[in-house]
């Protein structure tokens, strides 16, 4: 029988709130173990939780950027679980009204086709503290505690079961990671944990309607790991079902050793979290003005610039994808345009000199120093042909590395384009004078020798000749 993976996401993405959800404490990244917390995060007895608005708000942008529907009122419950990076014994999430519901998002498949992954529902909840285990130490083993992550902001994304492959998930989280800094609401940096998913998978036979049973691993923090998860546990799967065994309902964790996703602890899944209401925090209302106000203050959205980008500029899709990759670079390439309107030759300089530049270096945006008002600069040296495309890359790659202006790096370096008729005749009478075996054969006929002729002079010149100039004066040398 011919089977169909059915795979759901359960996405965790850390809000870029300055203080965490419940209380001041701040979120800053990498500071000493243990010194960002208060009575609240740790969870002593007698202190109360306030939510932070700002959490809220950007929910609600990414609820609106994937046209969920905000509720009129969610509400927060407790969630009991015990282990030792959970001091409160319970994590404040939602339940059984979470912020927003039944939204979507369009994801580009390779070749072009799109698909749209339902969201079921997203909502608001904190992160819990960190384990380190470390094997070795005086005792055996030894695990610490870092309890900074406890209360910082998190969203949680459920997808509904609309995805068949691993790269159909993959891809998926690439465009919502992409959403949620594109929103800035998030750096989904997944190095630093903040954006990690539990994936959910089964199989049914092709055709049917009714969901098979899943297993799910948790807490997976790369692209990579999640495609390598979902195609070891589908022919997992695979094999239970073909040999007429079933699949058990289970939690999984991939195990580098074994290069296996194995049942995690069988404590873990037997529990019963006895979700209850949160008695220390109101109910939230979202007005219809505050969700105007902040769907107003929405930036365009990948998607629609993309559909722009390819209808005000006659973009190929490929090139537009490229270009809106980023908001900083969609907004770079913009900016450029706006003092120089050829939307095709920007395009091409950007997708071919600057991102090669960026990427040899292993640059992300803030590296990057070259203004749109200077790369323009370098775009009109090359139109009033005071140095040749070809020396225009060597520019770029020195306004690079060093952020200079164009002009005076051209000057400095004395890499303006020869338009001197002499300068260039007697480079050619030199090339011709050592090629006398090459001419011998050119005159005899074999005429393909003169792109030779040329490409030496330009050699010979370190390439500041003008072609065109070089062409002329060479055919008038050879009496053609
Ligand atoms: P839980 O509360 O245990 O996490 P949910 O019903 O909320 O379970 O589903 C969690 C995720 O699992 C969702 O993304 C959902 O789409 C996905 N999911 C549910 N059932 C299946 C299934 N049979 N196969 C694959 N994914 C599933
Ligand atoms: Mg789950
Ligand atoms: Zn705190």
């Amino acid at each position: 029988m011919d089977y169909e993976p059915v795979i759901g996401l359960e996405v965790h993405i850390q809000l870029l709130t300055s203080s965490k959800l419940f209380c001041g404490c701040s979120t800053q990244f990498g500071a000493p173990p243990n010194s960002q917390t208060c009575a609240i995060c740790l969870g002593l007895p007698g202190v109360l939780p306030v939510v932070n608005r700002r959490a809220v708000e950007y929910g609600m942008r990414l609820a609106l950027a994937t046209g969920c529907r905000i509720l009129p009122e969610c509400s927060f419950s407790r969630k009991n679980y015990f282990y030792p990076d959970l001091p409160k014994g319970y994590q404040i999430t939602q339940y059984e009204k979470p912020l927003a519901k039944d939204g979507g998002l369009e994801i580009c498949l390779d070749g072009g086709r799109k698909k749209r992954v339902r969201i079921e529902r997203i909502q608001l909840e904190e992160d819990a503290g960190k384990s380190l285990h470390l094997e070795e130490g005086p005792t055996g083993g030894e695990t610490f505690i870092d309890l900074n992550r406890c209360g910082i902001p998190l969203l949680e994304v459920v997808s509904y079961p609309d995805m068949r492959s691993p790269e159909e998930a993959r891809i998926y989280l690439e465009t919502l990671r992409q959403l949620v800094q594109w929103l800035e609401i998030s750096d989904g940096d997944l190095e630093k944990g903040s954006f990690r998913c539990d994936v959910n998978v089964s199989l049914r036979p092709r055709g049917a309607t009714k969901l098979g049973t899943r297993t799910e691993a948790k807490n997976l923090n790369s692209f990579k790991g999640v495609e390598r998860t979902l195609r070891f546990e589908i022919s997992r799967q695979h094999a239970l079902l073909r040999s007429g065994k079933g699949v058990r309902q289970e939690t999984l964790q991939w195990d580098a050793r074994a290069q296996a996703a194995l049942p995690a602890r069988k404590k873990e899944e037997a529990y019963d979290y006895r979700y209850f209401p949160e008695p220390d925090l109101v109910h939230l209302q979202i007005g219809k003005k505050w969700i105007e106000q902040i769907r107003e203050s929405l930036p365009e959205l990948p998607s629609q610039r993309r559909e722009r980008f390819m209808n005000q500029y006659g973009l190929r899709a490929d090139d537009v994808r490229i270009l809106v990759s980023t908001r900083q670079l969609a907004d770079y390439y913009e900016g450029c345009l706006r003092l120089y309107n050829r939307p095709k030759i920007v395009a091409n300089w950007i997708i071919r000199e600057l991102l090669r530049e960026l990427n040899q270096r292993r640059w992300g945006p803030e590296e990057f120093k070259v203004r749109p008002s200077d790369l323009v600069g370098l775009f009109r040296l090359i139109d009033q042909g005071v140095i040749s495309e070809r020396i225009a890359k060597e520019v770029f790659a020195q306004m690079v590395e060093t952020g200079e202006k164009p002009k005076r790096i051209v000057e400095e370096r004395g890499m303006v384009q020869v338009q001197d008729e002499r300068e260039i005749s007697s480079a050619i009478g030199e090339v011709l004078r050592e090629e006398k075996e090459n001419l011998a054969k050119y005159r005899a006929g074999k005429i393909g020798l003169f792109h030779y002729f040329v490409g030496q002079v330009m050699k010979k010149t370190r390439g500041k000749a003008n072609p065109q100039l070089v062409n002329r004066v060479l055919k008038e040398k050879l009496g053609d």
